[in-house]
């Protein structure tokens, strides 16, 4: 039988430090030595999947091949490791839940009073090694959610503790911490890392590697009186200096030696380092960019950043392949209209207007629409960027004045978006849209066939509306022509406009399915467009 080592990665101190790309930094480098890796990723609030958590509260929700709406760090997984996740690699404690409630009522327990030890660290056990059941996996890195000493996190460190006893060497545990650096006292202070390191060990578990978050780079005193402290060697104390950009955070991981650390913890052998060469090209034409040019992001989140966390990366993504800079000017919907669009909208290369739920910032979408399709201006519009091209256009083009989607205006007189058919019985928020991957036929001599360069596509969805079929033809005898279909259901999934430069709207999330790796081709398509329009 295939062995699998499990890698935890628990955080301590404060949230936000990096545990996701430092697991999937991890990932890369173990990857790059030729180990099959996945990553996965627990969650210990309550709700069953992220999908009907406010981007406000945590971010994106991400969505996976299979249909899953994950965590974002899921995100950072694939565009890093250029492998798929699945349902299986998120896991929240809602779910665990959800599930073990579910086999009590079933009457699976045979009348045992069900409680968190074992029936809940089984099931989150079980969650765990599910993932080597679909691949032989070297190595499955499980990032625990939150930070320790939460009430919540409990669980899943009682479940680390149980694995380590059972599993001995097989089994990995890095703890990430802070460092901070005290201005006052022109210092870097190891106490809160001592400190969360205790709560760990007080839990049963003895972290093996201690990756530390600081703006300054860390001495030998510093390293061995963390180690000292928290009974690990020097060696296993790794540096996580700030970087500029998260994709050079493999590289200085490898400097620092964590994947020889992993190993070496495993009783595996750890000659040489893992070859990074591709993923260093990618970093220096990043960081050397022949010229920027600037796109605008038009949403209703647009003070958190980590509402279009995959928008952005695909775009850095993309430039990169161009070698150029693309600086984004994030541009509030809700302040936008007719009147300050030209100012607001002012000196754009190319214009991306954002996915979104809600009547809110809606119109200020479809004026930047408007002035984007009138002036020749690149535009990608993704899944309500879409279905807000298609409202300015039967509104300004077909003359339909009060065209809307039905998810706005229910009473519409022209439902040019509408709520699709399948979605019309169902009541229950969560998980269920239209949503995964879903192949996409491309029309010839459109934008779509010519950077996809093949004639079906695989993209992922999560939406409950669409293009009303009914207004196809008037849509196409004005010019704004269905290029991508879904073959079965003859859904419209992508619209153009081939008498503008480049206008595209999508009604699936291209920014899903771009990697390092692999940039999205409409993304490298849509920069290309707006280096166009720079260069004029
Ligand atoms: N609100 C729209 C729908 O449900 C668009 C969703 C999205 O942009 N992801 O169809």
């Amino acid at each position: 039988m295939h062995t699998t080592r499990y890698i935890f990665v628990t955080g301590g101190v404060t949230s936000s430090l990096g545990k996701g790309i430092v697991s999937a930094s991890l990932a890369k480098l173990l990857q790059a030595r030729g180990f099959k890796v996945t990553i996965q990723k627990l969650d210990p609030y309550i709700n069953v999947d992220p999908g009907t958590l406010n981007p406000y509260e945590h971010g994106e929700c991400y969505v996976t091949e299979d249909g899953a709406e994950t965590d974002l760090d899921l995100g950072h997984y694939e565009r890093f490791s250029n492998e798929h996740t699945s349902q299986a690699n998120n896991v929240t404690t809602g779910r665990i839940y959800q599930s073990v409630i579910e086999k009590e009522r079933r009457g699976d327990y045979l009348g045992s009073t069900v409680q968190v030890i074992p029936h809940i660290t089984d099931e989150i056990k079980y969650r765990i090694k599910l993932l080597s059941k679909y691949k032989d996996y070297d190595f499955i890195i499980t990032e625990i959610g939150g930070t320790v000493g939460d009430i919540e996190s409990l669980p899943y460190i009682e479940t680390v503790r149980q694995m380590r006893w059972e599993m001995g060497n097989l089994c990995v545990v890095i703890h990430l911490t802070l460092v901070p650096y005290l201005a006052a006292a022109g210092e870097l202070k190891t106490k809160p890392t001592q400190h969360s390191v205790k709560i760990l060990q007080e839990q049963g578990v003895q972290p093996d590697i201690i990756v530390c978050r600081t703006e300054k780079p860390l001495n030998d005193n510093l390293r061995n009186k963390i180690a000292l402290f928290c009974n690990v060697s020097p060696t296993a104390v790794i540096e996580s200096i700030d970087m500029d950009s998260i994709y050079e955070v493999p590289l200085k991981l490898r400097d620092e030696g964590l994947d020889r650390e992993v190993l070496k913890k495993c009783g595996l052998t750890y000659e040489g380092r893992p070859d990074l060469s591709s993923w260093e090209e990618f970093l220096y034409k990043m960081k050397n960019p022949r010229y920027t040019v600037e796109i605008g992001l038009v949403g209703k989140y647009v003070e958190l950043k980590d509402s279009y966390k995959s928008i952005m990366e695909s775009f850095v993504h993309a430039g990169t392949v161009h070698q150029v800079k693309v600086k984004l000017r994030m541009v509030h919907s809700e302040m936008l209209n007719d009147e300050n669009a030209p100012e607001l909208l002012k000196d754009l290369h190319g214009i991306l207007v954002a996915p979104g739920f809600g009547s809110r910032g809606i119109e200020g979408k479809i004026a930047a629409i408007k002035y984007a399709r009138m002036q020749g201006i690149p535009f990608l519009g993704i899944c309500l960027g879409m279905q807000c091209a298609v409202i300015e256009f039967a509104r300004n083009v077909l003359g339909m004045r009060n065209a809307n989607s039905t998810e706005f205006d229910p009473r519409t007189p022209h439902p040019v978006i509408d709520i699709m058919e399948q979605q019309k019985k169902i009541s229950g928020m969560g998980g269920t849209m239209r949503l995964g991957a879903y192949p996409c036929q491309l029309s010839d001599n459109s934008i779509a066939r010519s950077i996809y360069q093949a004639p079906v596509i695989l993209e992922r969805h999560r939406h409950r509306y669409e293009f009303n079929n009914k207004y196809l033809d008037d849509f196409q005898e004005a010019g704004m022509i269905a290029t991508g279909i879904n073959p079965k259901e003859n859904l419209v999934e992508i619209m153009e406009i081939p008498s503008h430069p480049w206008f595209v709207g999508v009604q699936f999330h291209p920014e899903y399915k771009s990697t390092v790796a692999n940039p999205h081709p409409l993304f490298i398509g849509f920069v290309e467009a707006a280096c166009q329009h720079m260069n004029g």
